[in-house]
């Protein structure tokens, strides 16, 4: 049985890339090892890559990397993928309660794949299990994509 941290994906990691188009490929291979009901959870700062890996996911499961944008005001979206891509930002989340609205529980604990920008935010509510990338900005389009820890904390808080 895999535990997380010893999840095939980690095995892809640490990696720097150098384009978005990087990114993306990189997005591409981390989904050939999900699986549905998994949960991953992407911290970086904004500008750090989060949502084109989300396009590489995307493109990995089949779906059209041009259908991804941040759900910045719906909280999610969801792709034609398969299995299917449930793609969470909090960036603006204000109260854990916008959560349940959307039914947050179905979305972690369903047959799909949970991927979650700003995941700090919701941290108390990722199910044991959450794969955790980092992403960190390097100098120019360098970006280096890391294994994450479980309670991440956003710098200065
Ligand atoms: P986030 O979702 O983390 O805020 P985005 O993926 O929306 O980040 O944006 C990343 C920005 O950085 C885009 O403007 C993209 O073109 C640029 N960029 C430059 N180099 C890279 C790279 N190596 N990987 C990903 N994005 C990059
Ligand atoms: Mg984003």
């Amino acid at each position: 049985m895999n535990r997380p941290s010893d999840h095939p994906l980690y095995a892809l990691l640490p990696i720097e890339t150098a384009s978005p188009e990087e990114t993306l490929a990189l997005g591409e291979r981390l989904a050939r090892h999900l699986r549905p009901g998994d949960v991953l959870a992407l911290y970086g700062d904004l500008g750090a890559g989060k949502t084109h890996l989300v396009k590489g996911l995307a493109r990995g499961l089949g779906g059209d990397p041009e259908d991804v944008s941040s759900p910045t005001f719906t909280l999610v979206n969801e792709y034609a993928t398969r299995p299917p891509l449930y793609h969470l930002d909090l960036y603006r989340i204000e109260r854990l309660s916008e959560l349940d609205e959307i039914g947050v529980e179905e979305l972690l604990h369903g047959e799909g794949v949970c991927v979650v920008e700003w995941p700090e935010r919701m941290e108390p509510l990722l199910p044991p299990g959450t794969l955790r990338v980092r992403l960190l900005h390097l100098e120019g389009d360098r970006r280096r994509v890391e294994k994450g820890r479980e309670g991440e904390r956003e710098k200065g808080g």
